[in-house]
């Protein structure tokens, strides 16, 4: 069977990080998180009070970036890891999330991390969510998804996600949080979130978990043979 990128974009909180995880698992395929890889930047650059309208500032704390993922053999599970720091639980707070829409419409942030996308899925068998996997860092994917979902869904379900994680969080907050991020993401200049024209579409608002792993798992199968 042929190896195959699997990329899935789509609005903030629609589940496609979770999905993506399980699809890659049932394929035994690598997962790889771009949003997490967005994250770390951004927290590197609150950490070192990167100004960002500086671009020098920039260009100096991005060449001192250190981006990995640690995987545990044992559960498959995979944990971020900035300069060699654990920075999995930081990077999902409120205050990365924050500010994440406006790191990452950075040219030199996107260059830098677009470039270290592509070498982790040269070797292919992969599966890459984000919001510009399937139009800019892989246009000749076999594979595109384009997920969305109902604002209010996406809400309650990453209100859920953050309880879960034992962090705490405000619906309202949350849902505003969201909104403001797919208004920016889809609005900016570099790489804006948009559906490829080649990608399918599914809308989770009304689908279960496990209907939304088996529809891709099944698109990926067509692929693949
Ligand atoms: O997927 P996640 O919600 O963790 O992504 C966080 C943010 O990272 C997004 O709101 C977006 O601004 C940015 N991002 C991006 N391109 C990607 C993945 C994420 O711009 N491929």
């Amino acid at each position: 069977m042929k190896k195959i990128i699997i990329a899935i974009d789509g609005l903030s909180g629609c589940g496609k990080s979770t999905t993506a995880k399980s699809v890659a698992q049932a394929l035994k395929y690598a997962y790889i998180d771009s949003g997490a890889m967005y994250r770390a930047v951004t927290l590197h650059f609150l950490n070192q009070h990167t100004n960002l309208r500086n671009i020098e500032q920039i260009r100096q704390s991005l060449e001192r970036v250190n981006i990995d993922f640690h995987v545990n053999e044992a559960d498959g599970t995979q944990r971020i890891f900035l300069n060699g720091q654990d920075v999995e639980d930081e990077i999902r707070g409120m205050e990365v999330t924050e500010s994440v829409s406006e790191v990452s419409k950075i040219k030199e942030v996107r260059q830098a991390l677009v470039a270290k996308q592509r070498r982790l899925g040269a070797d292919k068998g992969v599966v890459m969510d984000g919001r510009d996997i399937g139009t800019v860092v892989f246009p000749h994917a076999e594979l595109k998804v384009f997920m969305s979902a109902k604002l209010e869904v996406r809400a309650e379900r990453r209100l859920n996600e953050l309880k879960e994680r034992g962090q705490s969080a405000d619906l309202a907050q949350i849902r505003d949080n969201l909104a403001k991020r797919d208004h920016m993401d889809s609005t900016r200049a570099e790489s804006p979130l948009v559906k490829a024209i080649d990608a399918v579409e599914i809308d989770t608002s009304d689908l279960r978990f496990e209907e939304q792993v088996t529809k891709i798992l099944e698109l990926a199968g067509q692929k693949m043979n």
